[in-house]
């Protein structure tokens, strides 16, 4: 049996809410996937009385089609979607089956009005979560227009294709056979990528705002749902919405829920949000903050949105660590989410840069897949909790370096290896390995802002205690200000704070 009893249990309440008729068709040999494949599609069948499930020879084998009768979708797994991408092959399932997508509808429009062949290859990992998203968004396109398709590949079951196309981040996209993207995208993302994506006349007879937020995460999120909620014209715009929290896995102290996942949390917020008449724009990014009569934020596309307060919540990313090769071999060997890319280095030697919490969680985590894992660490002493470093220490495939400064990550088409310096000899090292993994931090995103607004030497947004910046009518909250620590249940408690600061302003002024 594939599925276990809770997915069974799940499943089942899932499959009830098919609408119309759903062929599966199956490409499967004789090898063990193909068995479990047959396994898990035959137990579909006999879960619900509209799927039914034919053979048939497929691209790929093994894999398996998601069908109307009559007409191929183009929606194809090649491999088992369990794990993180058990929620896609739902998806897919209540879909083709005529079941209207959770989309906004001039999202539908857009991608109806594609013309053209797309088909769509992308490779993720069972465990990745990052890459539900991406699947979900292509097998929808798919579902559709009919002139695209999508493959969905597990990088594990298709290993040799994998490794021959050097996919070394998951999830990675080809379209008609090109490298398209690397990275978790958005529907939006994706339609922006292919030339579909809102430009500056669509945004061209929007009215000012009361409050206008920047930034989508769990800061901006709060402060929309607290403006929106004062019964004011709230708008925000994000260029990722969930902001972090889509890089994050497990969460465990989000206060009165004792467990939840990154992409759960993020879809939450996005639902709450819609919850209110808040205008929502999505991947969109702004470039410009200016105070005239109005406080404007131009966006990439050239688009100038207007109002009378803003709330500053653009968080945080991860930080580079800038040396030779890391811009040269990102997604080649060069990587920051453990939890996605991890699968991809079994067996290998990996390193990890920083010794901080996140440097070792990862080290540790890496270090149950790689055949070796190495840690490199700037300063004497790791920076990382006790117990984290204990279980570390414990681990017999792991090597710390300690007052070690990263010098060049060397490859020829994906990285070989590492340079590093002996900080007390000044000695230069070089280990040979397949994989670095950069965990050496944040960086605020307020580049963007010039000397519009007051920062810190580290680029932090300075506020007051009711969340103003020295802008009046421009607060900021969340990672991106001068908050001491930087939390998604204080990131949503600035939020709200800002939003408070920033009706309070209004009735003032
Ligand atoms: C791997 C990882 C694990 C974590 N685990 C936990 C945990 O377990 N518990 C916990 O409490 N915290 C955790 N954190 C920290 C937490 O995620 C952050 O503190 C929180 O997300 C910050 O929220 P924010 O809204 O301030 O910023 P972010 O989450 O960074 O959101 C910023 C938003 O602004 C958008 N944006 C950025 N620039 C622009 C621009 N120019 N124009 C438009 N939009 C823009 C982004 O796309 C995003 O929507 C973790 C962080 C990471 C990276």
């Amino acid at each position: 049996m594939v599925l276990d009893a809770d997915i069974k249990a799940q499943l089942n309440q899932y499959l009830q809410l098919l609408e119309g008729d759903v062929l599966i068709k199956v490409s499967a040999g004789s090898d063990a996937v193909s068995k479990d494949m047959l396994a898990l599609v035959d137990e579909l069948a006999t879960m619900s009385s509209r799927i039914k499930v034919e053979q048939a020879t497929l691209p790929r084998t093994p894999s398996f089609s998601v069908n109307r009768v009559g007409e191929d979708t183009g929606v194809t797994f090649a491999g088992i979607p369990l794990g993180h991408e058990f929620t896609s092959l739902v998806l897919a399932l209540l879909q083709v089956s005529g079941r209207a997508p959770k989309v906004e509808q001039n999202v539908i429009d857009q991608i109806k009005n594609i013309s053209g062949e797309y088909h769509f290859e992308s490779y993720i990992s069972l465990s990745c979560h990052n890459c539900p998203d991406v699947v979900q968004a292509l097998n929808l396109m798919s579902i559709l227009n009919p002139g695209i398709t999508h493959t969905m590949i597990d990088g594990a079951a298709y290993k040799a294709e994998a490794e021959s196309k050097n996919v070394m981040a998951v999830p990675t996209v080809y379209l008609n056979g090109e490298f398209f993207s690397s990275g978790r995208m958005t529907i939006e993302d994706i339609l922006g990528k292919l030339g579909s994506a809102p430009d500056a006349s669509d945004f061209a007879d929007k009215a000012p705002y009361d409050v206008l937020v920047v930034g989508g995460g769990p800061a901006g999120a709060s402060a929309a749902i607290y403006a929106a909620r004062k019964g004011i014209r709230t708008g925000i715009v994000a260029e990722r919405f969930g902001g972090q929290v889509l890089d994050t896995v497990g969460i465990e102290n989000f206060i009165s829920v004792k467990y939840t996942e990154g992409a759960k949390l993020a879809a939450s917020l996005e639902e709450h949000v819609k919850e209110y008449g808040i205008d929502v724009m999505k991947s969109q990014r702004a470039k410009r903050l200016e105070k005239r009569d109005f406080i404007e934020v131009e966006l990439e596309n050239g688009a100038v949105l207007k109002s009378k307060t803003v709330i500053l919540s653009t968080g945080a990313r991860w930080r580079n660590v800038g040396v030779p090769g890391e811009e040269e071999f990102k997604n080649k060997g060069v990587a920051y989410c453990p939890h996605c890319d991890g699968p991809l280095f079994a067996g290998k030697h990996v390193a990890v840069i920083g010794g901080g919490n996140s440097g070792i969680e990862a080290a540790i985590d890496l270090a149950g897949i790689a055949s070796h894992v190495t840690v490199l660490e700037f300063m004497p002493e790791l920076k990382a909790d006790a117990v984290l470093q204990d279980r570390l220490y414990s681990l017999p495939n792991v090597t710390v370096l300690k007052n070690v400064q990263t010098k060049e990550i060397t490859g020829t088409d994906k990285v070989n290896g590492i340079s590093y310096i002996e900080r007390d000899t000044g000695t230069v090292q070089h280990i040979e390995l397949d994989g670095v993994f950069v965990q050496i931090g944040l960086v605020p995103n307020t580049d963007w802002l010039g000397d519009t607004v007051e920062r810190n030497r580290i680029g932090e947004i300075v506020v007051n205690s009711h969340g103003a910046t020295n802008v009046p009518g421009v607060f900021a909250a969340g990672d991106c200000t001068n908050s001491p620590y930087k939390q998604i249940i204080i990131s949503m408690g600035s939020g709200a704070n800002a939003a408070l600061g920033a009706f309070d302003y209004l009735i003032r002024n």
